[in-house]
């Protein structure tokens, strides 16, 4: 297995380098950054100020990825699906293609203080947890697991960014 990290819109390539090293130490798998899309006004909703996050994963689609590869997206904006308030992300499980959004895993976006390591500590959980779904597993009832449900931040901050012992032996 391979995984292709693509850029989504305008995002910080240190954060994205950060994300890619630490998921291929996580996974244990190959890594690699490749270009995504720039243009994101299609999947905009000027009423919600959100962006359609399947409408992303069926562009990441179109652009296509190798037999073996899983695809995630990282885009630095606010995505939402219908009848949701906000996702943190989304996967396809049939095409093995995700997106995660950067945008409220910043402290700043609650009017707290800046705080990269837990921005980039939660950006990495995000990431970890809808791969694991492009690899079929479910949620998991650990709260300590990545593949747990995160309702809230709350959720995210508890859970840490490796599988447990249950989910573990069958993404590897
Ligand atoms: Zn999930
Ligand atoms: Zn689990």
């Amino acid at each position: 297995m391979e995984i292709a990290l693509k850029p989504l819109g305008s995002t910080d390539s240190e954060t994205t380098e950060e994300i890619r090293k630490r998921l291929n130490h996580l996974l244990g798998c190959p890594v690699r950054m490749k270009p995504g899309f720039d243009q994101l006004a299609y999947a905009y909703d000027s009423r919600r100020k959100q962006y359609l996050s399947s409408m992303l994963i069926a562009s990441l689609n179109a652009l296509g990825k190798e037999r073996d590869e899983k695809v995630l997206g990282i885009a630095d904006v606010d995505l939402y699906v219908p009848r949701l308030n906000f996702v943190f992300g989304e996967a396809d499980i049939s095409s093995g293609m995700a997106v995660i959004s950067l945008c409220r895993l910043r402290p700043e976006f609650y009017g707290l203080p800046p705080d990269n390591s837990l921005f980039l500590d939660r950006a990495t959980k995000e990431a970890v947890h809808e791969l694991g779904h492009t690899l079929g597993l479910g949620h998991c009832s650990d709260a300590k697991c990545v593949m747990h449900f995160s309702n809230c931040l709350a959720d995210t901050d508890l859970k840490q960014a490796a599988f447990c012992g249950k989910c573990r032996p069958r993404v590897v």
